[in-house]
């Protein structure tokens, strides 16, 4: 399993993540942000692609 945090003082809703793991960050109807904060191992590029595309560093993996 792998947690997710996203610093949404940091987040500017900008939604790259989104597009490198649609399974777990969304932008909602208002444009902001939504995750899940639990996901499942087989996500893990795609949860490290999206840290890596974050402009804003908003999203850490928890250890
Ligand atoms: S890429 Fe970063 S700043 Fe953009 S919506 Fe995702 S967490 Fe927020």
């Amino acid at each position: 399993m792998i947690k997710i945090e996203v610093d949404m003082d940091l987040c500017q809703h900008y939604g790259q993540c989104v597009f490198e793991a649609p399974n777990l960050f969304k932008l909602n109807e208002d444009d902001k942000l939504e995750y899940h904060a639990e996901a499942d191992d087989s996500e893990i590029e795609n949860v490290e692609a999206a840290v890596d595309v974050c402009p804003m560093q908003a999203i850490r993996i928890v250890e």
